[in-house]
């Protein structure tokens, strides 16, 4: 405390007081007053409170800016070094615009104005940028206007707003839409994507309820439900059916969120959606991909069995009959094989079309892959019933289809089996109905048959055949019987053709049309095949050391066994093993064989003819009859079918067929054999023709080894 001198008369506790607040925190100590010490104290609890507030506060006079007073945390933050801002102006304060500031302060000061103002500064301390949030206005003392001052550090409000400004961005620019509404669902705002999405703008969307872009498709109560999920969990998320403004529906993936405040009370709902159409059409996509056949569209196996228990519960229910047709294409294969994959391919296509344009909705055609197609008739009330689908069928298939160039006629073999009777579960109505199909082709394709009980039996005895078979093989109960083919100019036997026959046990002589179709399916006909020519060769080696030097063998080959590669060595081997030459040997294909050009039925038909074999082709005229392969192939001789031989005299049509052979064979240099003779007339119209060779009853029927040829003298 000072010491008053004498001299000076002490100030007046008015004029100490102004002095100190003027002079501000030094003075404090040095007051004349005991009384103003307690106010002291008192104001030193102000200044603390001051200095820890958190704020730069500085007190400064009016007009010039002459600093009055400052806190702590000012004096740290904008005196310069080892200077009082008690001994600065405001203008010293280099912040860059405490000018402008104070301008603005004297003019409020001269309006009377009092509000608060807010300005940002940037300023340099102790080497770091800072940005300060500065509040100005003028203060009233006792009648004098002050300045005064209230800063903080900016950083925490521009972090702040910065994430805001980022959230704001984001909603802005997210692929979601974005809607956010009110504690009362009105929408306060909308992103960019909404309006995308929905097409409507953000002025038609704000302060409006979200409901308006409803399409309806939910009811009330499934909203009722969403509503209830919010406002127990806060959250719901779905798939919902909107309304663009362009009147179209659309699916959307939408999640609704409660946003609560501090209190926990809702404060706004936040929707965000995206359109799923594409997702949903991606996903219609592959479910169809998965259900339906790649090539026709039809329904595939799978998504039968999926019809077929509904099918099969109604009918139940009902105490309804429903048929299972399965339809296999007769001679599909040659298509192929002749006219490519491509032309198949659209056959296939254009047949599924012709099978869905005749049966109901509620019924099912499905592809089983290949040429197979299987119908599923729901609902029928008598087999006849389904009788009649199948004939619908046959009727509209005869119409020939036109593929590109060609024009193609296909004729389906149907089996049918009908359920109760035949089955109540697919696998035995497909069992059934494809045993059906089976008998049908063996009826002589085109037909459809229904399912018999013994048909089962049937398969039982294929079954059977199958593994008898294998053992005829071992127990060598297979023969070969011997016809000879007649020349027709000097009526000598040049050639005689092998024909198989299996000596059961049991069952006596069985004809070859009962087996061999059977050891085809199994590839049992290959081992079967590599006996048959080793025993021609045998037996034609014979022969011609007993007086038949000439004499030659014709073997029937099937289509497996040309899928063997070395097919051309195990006839060359059968050839040494019996020490015969090549054109002892004459081997006949069918032209289905001929057709499945592959590459290795090329590759051993050329060996074989380079070997010196003679190649045939038996029944000429049944097949698909494309005369390229004959240029093709190394044909030596054509076998006319018996079914146009046995029509001479019958048929002009058929007889007509017979001499186009014949002249064909004569014009490419081949010879030609005409099967299935059996009459003297058939035989005089053949010479007449000039066929080279027959074969047939008439001259001589198919017999074993000691008794097919006639006797030499
Ligand atoms: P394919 O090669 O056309 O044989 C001619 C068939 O016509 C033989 O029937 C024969 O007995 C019969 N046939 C001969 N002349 C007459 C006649 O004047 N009238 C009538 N109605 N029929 C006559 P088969 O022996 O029952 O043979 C049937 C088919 O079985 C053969 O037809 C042939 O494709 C096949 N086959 C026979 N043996 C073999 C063999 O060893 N291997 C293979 N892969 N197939 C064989
Ligand atoms: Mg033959
Ligand atoms: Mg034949």
């Amino acid at each position: 405390m000072l010491k008053h001198s004498d001299e000076t008369p002490p100030p007046s506790w008015e004029e100490e007081r102004d002095r100190i607040i003027g002079l501000g925190e030094r003075s404090f100590r040095k007051s004349y007053y005991p009384e103003l010490r307690d106010k002291l104290s008192q104001l030193e609890r102000f200044r603390a409170l001051l200095d820890f507030s958190g704020e730069l506060v500085i007190l400064f006079a009016l007009p010039d800016g002459r600093i009055v007073d400052a806190n702590t945390p000012a004096e740290r933050m904008f005196a310069p070094q080892g200077r009082s801002l008690l001994d600065l102006r405001l203008a010293d304060i280099d912040c860059g615009g405490f000018e402008e500031l104070l301008a603005q302060i004297n003019d409020d000061a001269a309006t009377g104005e009092t509000k608060l103002r807010h300005r940002e500064f940037q300023l340099h301390h102790d080497g770091h940028a800072i940005a300060l949030d500065i509040d100005y206005r003028v203060a009233e003392v006792r009648g004098t206007s002050y300045g005064v001052l209230l800063g903080r550090d900016a950083a925490p409000r521009l972090a702040a707003e910065a994430r805001v400004r980022l959230a704001a961005r984001i909603i802005a620019r997210s692929n979601e839409g974005i809607v956010i509404t009110d504690a009362e669902r009105r929408i306060i705002e909308v992103n960019a994507a909404f309006t995308k999405i929905t097409g409507y703008t953000r002025d038609d969307a704000v302060g409006r309820n979200p409901s308006f872009l409803s399409s309806g498709r939910q009811n009330a109560e499934f909203y009722r439900t969403m509503w209830d999920s919010i406002h127990g969990t806060g959250f719901w998320q779905g798939e919902i059916w909107n309304r663009r403004k362009s009147g179209e529906c659309y699916p959307e993936w939408l999640s609704v969120s409660a946003i609560r405040d501090d209190t926990g009370t809702t404060c706004h709902y936040v929707g965000t959606f995206s359109d799923i159409t594409e997702a949903k059409a991606a996903e219609a996509r592959i479910r169809h991909m998965a259900h339906h056949d790649f090539l026709t569209g039809l329904p595939n196996r799978f998504l039968l069995t999926d019809r077929f228990q509904q099918v099969l519960a109604s009918a139940q229910r009902n105490g309804k009959r429903f048929a299972l047709l399965f339809i296999d294409l007769d001679r599909f294969k040659n298509v192929n094989d002749t006219l490519g994959h491509t032309i198949g391919d659209q056959l296939l296509r254009d047949v599924a079309g012709r099978l869905l344009s005749v049966v109901r909705a509620t019924d099912t055609i499905s592809r089983q892959g290949g040429d197979e197609f299987i119908v599923l008739l729901s609902d029928i009330d008598t087999p006849d019933d389904a009788a009649q689908a199948a004939r619908k069928l046959m009727q509209l298939l005869a119409e020939p289809f036109s593929l590109g160039e060609h024009s193609i006629t296909v004729t389906p073999s149907i089996g049918i089996a009908v359920s109760p009777e035949d089955g109540e579960d697919l696998d035995s109505l497909l069992k059934h109905a494809d045993l059906a199909m089976y008998d049908a082709k063996q009826q002589g394709r085109n037909n459809y048959q229904f399912f018999r009980r013994e048909m089962n039996a049937r398969s039982l005895e294929l079954l059977l055949m199958e593994s008898d078979l294998r053992q005829a093989l071992k127990k060598r109960e297979f023969v070969l019987h011997y016809q000879p083919q007649i020349d027709l100019g000097s009526g000598e036997v040049l050639n005689l053709e092998a024909l198989l026959r299996w000596r059961h046990p049991e069952r006596g002589l069985v004809p070859p049309g009962d087996f061999i179709p059977m050891a085809e399916e199994t590839g049992l006909i290959v081992a079967i095949g590599e006996w048959v020519l080793a025993e021609a060769c045998r037996q034609v080696a014979v022969w011609r050391s007993n007086g038949w030097p000439a004499l030659r063998v014709a073997v029937n080959l099937s289509a497996a066994q040309f899928r063997q590669r070395d097919l051309h060595v195990q006839i060359a081997n059968a050839l040494v093993a019996s020490n015969l030459p090549a054109d002892a040997l004459e081997v006949e294909v069918t032209e289905s064989i001929l057709m499945n050009d592959a590459e290795s039925t090329v590759d051993t038909l050329r060996a074989l003819d380079a070997m010196g074999i003679r190649i045939a082709i038996d029944d000429f005229g049944t097949g698909y009859s494309s005369l390229a392969y004959l240029k093709r192939f190394p044909v030596d001789t054509l076998k006319v079918d018996r079914s146009f031989v046995h029509n001479i005299g019958v048929s002009d049509e058929d007889a007509a067929i017979c001499s186009a052979v014949i002249g064909l064979a004569h014009s490419l240099h081949l010879e030609v054999v005409a099967e299935g003779v059996e009459t003297q007339e058939q035989y005089e119209w053949l010479a007449r023709a000039g066929c080279h060779y027959v074969q047939g009853y008439l001259t001589g029927r198919p017999n074993d080894a000691a008794s097919c040829l006639p006797r030499r003298n």
